[in-house]
């Protein structure tokens, strides 16, 4: 039988670390799937990697990776995969939102030969509504810029041994797993889940880092925004000359050139429009500088 390797990046989780453990062990046994178990610490305050020693010591599937610090989740799935050694690989959340059993399914879905199968949320949990609504506009911008249908998307994948050997050699600074493993293609099936409430602690997210998170996986797929602002550009030219020819024609015919408060007012916002264009072409600017400082996405310190 074919191993799979289960990636679970593990932030401040230790309330809920050995009931996944155990939850997990017990699923993949009765469904007689040879697995292991890769927890990514990533740099948690908490009692986390004290929990993954303690797994380890108990049941030898259990392996640990600590990060040096907090390097986010995308991070931490990345250097879950590059130490998996699975035929396959399953990435999930390890606050079991994610559940254990619909794994077994995603595993027989793989040994009827698809190459990423992909959970799908079936409903959103418990998120409010306004949370909802900015993560459906979110995913609407992605699934455009990547062109894949991404509305229902989640971490929550199998993918064979081949898509992760392709996700490993894509090298950017700013990974986004859950666009990533759909734009790479490869036979893909979709397995539809319930998202499941917390079993405990904390969700890590708060609206200005999913705000950041949106903005840098844009960024990530599309230039578009650079080409918006040319658009935008080419209006304001256009409604600056017409302005300007007003302004000569009411000169010439000796009209009250009340038309300068006018003129005065469009170059603010000509030049407000500028810095923003500045501002946008310098996020991508960074962005490039990032990558050709090529520092690691991540730095292991303790490995079990
Ligand atoms: N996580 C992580 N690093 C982070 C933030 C989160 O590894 O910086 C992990 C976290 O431990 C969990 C998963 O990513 O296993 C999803 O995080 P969370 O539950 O906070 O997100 P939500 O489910 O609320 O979207
Ligand atoms: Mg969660």
């Amino acid at each position: 039988m074919s191993l799979l390797s289960v990636v679970l990046p593990s932030f401040n989780e230790d309330e809920i670390l050995p009931e996944t453990a155990r939850i997990l062990r017990r699923v993949l046994t009765q469904a007689e799937i040879p697995y292991e178990l890769i927890f990514v610490d990533d740099g948690s305050g908490d009692r986390t990697w004290e929990e993954i020693t303690q797994l380890h010591e108990e049941d030898p599937h259990v392996h640990g990776l600590h990060f040096s610090r907090n390097f986010g989740k995308e991070a931490a799935i990345c250097a879950g995969l590059a130490a998996a050694k699975g035929d396959c690989a399953a990435v999930m959340d390890c606050d079991l939102q994610h559940p254990p059993e619909t794994l077994v399914e995603m595993y027989r879905k793989w040994q009827e030969g698809f190459e990423v199968v992909e959970g799908v949320k079936r409903s959103r949990g418990t998120e409010s509504s306004a949370h909802k609504w900015s993560v459906g506009i979110f995913y609407r911008i992605m699934s455009k810029v990547t062109k894949t249908d991404m509305s229902h998307a989640s971490d929550f994948k199998l993918l064979d041994r081949k898509a992760v050997d392709v996700l490993l050699e894509m090298s950017e600074q700013d990974p986004f797993f859950r666009a990533q493993s759909s734009w790479i293609g490869f036979k893909t099936a979709q397995v539809e889940f319930d998202v499941q409430k917390r079993a405990a602690g904390q969700s890590k997210w708060n609206m200005p880092a999913l705000i950041r998170y949106a903005l840098s996986n844009i960024a990530g797929y599309s230039s578009m925004p650079m080409q918006i602002v040319t658009v935008i550009g080419f209006l304001f030219l256009l409604i600056s000359a017409v302005t300007a020819i007003v302004f000569l024609c009411r000169l010439i015919i000796g009209a009250p050139v009340t038309a300068l408060a006018g003129a005065v007012l469009l170059m603010m916002l000509i030049g407000s429009i500028l810095m923003i264009a500045l501002g946008i072409v310098g996020y991508y600017l960074s962005r490039i500088y990032r990558e050709v400082q090529g520092r690691p996405k991540y730095i292991i310190s303790r490995k079990i």
